[in-house]
């Protein structure tokens, strides 16, 4: 990490840029109303600090170990509000600012008629961004996979009335991207772009991803520690995206009896990863706990302890779902959540 004193001129910061280009990594430059932090890209044995140190205009430069660095608290220190959290703004909506944002939709898109519906119910249930799947990970080949498996055409088909939904309720919209021979095409359609727990290791996605310059919503593997969530993320962030937003969306199961949800929220994470880094993070209680009656009391949960967001699977008929019917909500009871994670975060803003 390179820390530049106040007076530091733009020659001295692009210097220490080509210092660390010369060296073969990348840099970083974060600017903040005062400093101008730099943080090197890739393997920084081969950066010397000893004379980086000297240059003109150069305050610091130390070797920092962790993983992550420029999603950090410690590197948002020097150049943004100590405790500030990142806002990403997509469209008209600001995750990362204080209200929790939610983001509802079906497991998977299965029509035009059945998106529709569901994004004018959680609309009006009061859902600000709507998603839904066109490419679905699923466990077992011998399941439906999702409009976008069936070739290109209905991906590309099932990817517009996402983006027509979305324009005529006024929602942005995410889809999740399984591969990356399918970022540039989804890229087209959608406002974040959403990379599934199953892809969380995936760096070339995260990379392919990140370059599209769109918000990345990056899910929680269900084996990894929060360690690796961040540090992978870093992997969107040295692209030059700092919008990600993170989502906890359990853990597997312990233990060899009966497992009574599908996996094991870590709810802690949430203000654990406040405390790691500036990004915001989200919960996803559907695939966290795969049961409808606990979608409210989890998301409750994830507000008090500080989630900027939720990510919540809904249908008017769960009934009728051909993939996670049983933890999908209704809009009517989407409202409810809404409502008291709404009262919720008022409490807790008069409190703090
Ligand atoms: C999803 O959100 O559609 C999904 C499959 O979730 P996860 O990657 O968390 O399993
Ligand atoms: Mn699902």
């Amino acid at each position: 990490m390179i820390i530049m004193k106040t007076d530091a001129t733009e020659e001295d910061i692009q210097r220490v840029v080509k210092e660390i280009e010369h060296s073969g990594l990348r840099a970083d430059v974060s600017r903040g109303e005062y400093m101008t932090v730099i943080g090197p890209v890739g393997d920084e044995r081969l950066l010397p600090f000893d004379r980086l140190a000297t240059l003109p205009g150069v305050k610091e430069a130390n070797r920092v170990e962790s993983p992550y660095k420029l999603i950090s608290r410690e590197y948002a220190r020097f150049f943004g509000e100590p405790g500030a959290h990142r806002t990403v703004v997509i469209g008209d909506v600001r995750l990362g600012n204080g209200e929790p944002v939610i983001i509802a939709g079906p497991c998977a898109v299965e029509s035009r008629a059945q998106l529709m519906r569901i994004a004018e119910e959680v609309k009006q249930a009061g859902a600000h961004i709507l998603r839904g799947g066109i490419f679905k990970p699923r466990s077992s080949v011998h399941s439906f996979q999702g409009i976008g498996a069936t070739g290109s055409e209905e991906a590309e088909e099932a990817l517009y009335w996402l983006r027509e939904a979305g324009n005529a309720y006024d929602m942005p919209v995410v889809t999740e991207i399984r591969g990356e021979s399918m970022v540039d095409l989804v890229a087209k359609y959608v406002d974040i772009m959403h990379i599934g727990a199953r892809n969380m290791y995936d760096q070339d996605l995260l990379v392919a991803v990140a370059r599209q310059r769109k918000p990345v919503l990056l899910k929680r593997h269900f084996g990894a520690s929060i360690e690796e969530l961040l540090s992978f993320s870093e992997y969107v962030a040295a692209e030059g995206n700092k919008d990600i937003i993170l989502c906890e969306r359990g853990i597997v199961p312990m233990g060899k009896g009966k497992s009574f949800t599908r996996y094991t929220l870590d709810l802690a994470a949430i203000p654990v990863i406040h405390n790691e880094t500036y990004l915001p993070v989200i919960l996803d209680p559907s695939h966290g706990t795969g049961r409808r009656d606990l979608i409210l009391p989890m998301s409750c949960a994830a507000v008090a302890a500080g989630a900027d967001g939720l990510m919540i699977e809904a249908h008017y008929d769960p009934s009728e779902a051909l993939v996670d019917g049983p933890q999908m909500v209704t809009p009517d009871e989407l409202k409810v959540i809404i409502d008291t994670c709404r009262q919720l975060r008022g409490i807790m803003a008069k409190k703090n």
